[in-house]
């Protein structure tokens, strides 16, 4: 069995790909990782460390062109007569995982929880609120895996790195400019998550969320009508029609937990919800809630966090 997974790793290596890796060392066989991109040998060989047992990378696709990387991965998973193809759960395995699906013949299970039992795969489904059980039949199959679905274990020591022709063909896309939030947990990946809605009243109030988010370690986010007036950026807004995010814990402030809201944080571990209204439907959803005035909970709970960490 051969195990082809698919890394980008044109910001660095992030989170994801150990869990990748990792998710692939426990499916089994012969684990090969593909990337394109600048990195440097000495970080990209550290994916030994997760269980790979080879690293191959296209050095002339620099930047995130889907159809580029969908020829890089399709040649490598040709290379290593891959029976397996993982990814992360990305905006780039959106694009990549159907062209590559069709081109290997190969079956697609998108959104995969758990590793598979057999030929049967674990998915996320409607927004979180189901689980589905996905049978391949293909020979070769396809699996994206949701960030934060297992943790990153290491099993080895560091793997070597080779340079792959994966024959990408000419770019079709000319990237002008690149922004980066600076400084911050991303979000997709974030253990820890405090988010915050129009409760808050403004956007001048979200010092105590941040205060929060710094003692915890935790990432910032927030409901989509905040992101939409501008009172915070829009890489902050989860649920539906923004990120899907599983953290271990949510803490949700000043969020009534409308459904197109719940859709992209339900699948949290914990969920924490501070609102002055005991009637909101956030607390249906919540493991802990606290029926409270953001104002005056999330500056003690910030109080809380350094009173304990002081005191251990
Ligand atoms: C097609 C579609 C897609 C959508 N996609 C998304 C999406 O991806 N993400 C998303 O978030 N929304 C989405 N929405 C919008 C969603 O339906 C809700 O309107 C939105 O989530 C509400 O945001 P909110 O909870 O911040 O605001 P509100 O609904 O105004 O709720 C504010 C909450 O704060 C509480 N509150 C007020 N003051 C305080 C205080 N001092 N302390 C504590 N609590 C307080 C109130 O009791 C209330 O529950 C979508 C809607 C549509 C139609």
């Amino acid at each position: 069995m051969s195990v082809l997974v698919y890394i980008n790793s044109i910001n660095g290596l992030s989170k994801s790909a150990f869990e990748v890796v990792t998710y692939a060392s426990k499916i089994g066989g012969e684990i090969s990782v593909v990337t394109n991109g600048d990195l440097a040998s000495d970080e990209l060989q550290k994916l030994g460390q997760y269980g790979a047992n080879k690293v191959m990378i296209d050095r002339s696709v620099k930047t995130n062109d889907t159809e580029q990387i969908t020829n890089v991965v399709a040649n490598a998973a040709k290379t290593v007569n891959a029976t397996t193809v993982v990814f992360s759960h990305d905006l780039i395995s959106k694009a990549v995982s159907p062209k590559l699906s069709v081109r290997l013949k190969a079956g697609l299970v998108s959104g995969a929880i758990e590793v598979p039992n057999g030929n049967t795969i674990r998915v996320n489904v409607f927004s979180g609120k189901a689980i589905g059980h996905v049978t391949v039949k293909t020979s070769t199959k396809i699996i994206s895996l949701l960030p934060n679905s297992i943790q990153p274990e290491v099993t080895g020591s560091d793997c070597s790195v080779e340079d792959f022709d994966g024959q990408a063909g000419d770019a079709k896309i000319k990237v002008i400019d690149t922004k980066k939030p600076e400084g911050e947990i991303p979000l997709p990946e974030a253990e820890l998550v405090v988010s915050a809605g129009r409760g808050l009243k403004g956007p001048e109030n979200w010092g105590m969320v941040e205060d929060l988010a710094t003692e915890l370690g935790a990432a910032t986010a927030c409901s989509r009508p905040v992101a939409d007036i501008g009172w915070r950026p829009h890489h902050e807004h989860v649920g539906q029609t923004g990120v899907a995010i599983r953290p271990n814990l949510y803490i949700a402030a000043g969020i009534s937990g409308a459904i197109q809201h719940l859709a992209g944080v339900n699948g949290s571990k914990v969920i924490v919800v501070i609102n002055t209204d005991a009637e909101a439907p956030f607390f249906k959803a919540a493991d802990y809630g606290i029926i409270g005035d953001a104002f005056e909970v999330l500056p003690r709970l910030t109080e809380a966090i350094k009173k304990f960490k002081a005191s251990n």
